[in-house]
């Protein structure tokens, strides 16, 4: 049986993550001085609270999700190409990985900061969502 890479793991079973609580709540015990005073009360009260709720949709949304498009050794695709249309421009699929090809293997050296940047866009975007906050 052939060795799965984690990105393989990642994609047909899931992944673990895990936020270190106690790294975040030290990382600041005065707020900036460059804030009003209402705001430097108003940061102390939620910076904490945002930036968990930032790093857990980062790690568990902003990572977790993105499924790959793959052509697997039989040339059949992971997802129906008839039924997905492309996010931004509505059309089929056009494109996918081949066997044996992954993320890191594609974007080489720029794999890591893009997939990094995802993650935050996901992360900072989602913290504006109501439903995410409520
Ligand atoms: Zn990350």
């Amino acid at each position: 049986m052939p060795t799965e890479t984690d990105e393989e793991i990642k994609q047909y079973e899931g992944f673990k993550n895990v936020t270190l609580g106690n790294v975040i709540r030290a990382r600041t015990t005065e707020p900036p001085n460059y804030l009003s005073k209402t705001d430097q009360e108003l940061f102390m009260k939620y910076h904490i609270p945002a930036l968990e709720l930032q790093t857990g949709l980062h790690e568990l949304l902003g990572h977790g999700s993105g499924k790959l498009f793959q052509k697997d050794k039989d040339g059949k695709l992971n997802f129906d190409c008839e039924t997905v249309l492309h996010l931004e421009t509505s059309q089929k699929v056009a494109s996918w990985y081949e066997e044996g090809e992954n993320y890191h293997s594609v974007f080489g050296s720029v794999s890591s900061p893009y997939e990094e940047c995802r993650a935050e866009c996901v992360g900072l975007y989602l913290c504006t969502v109501p439903d995410v906050l409520r």
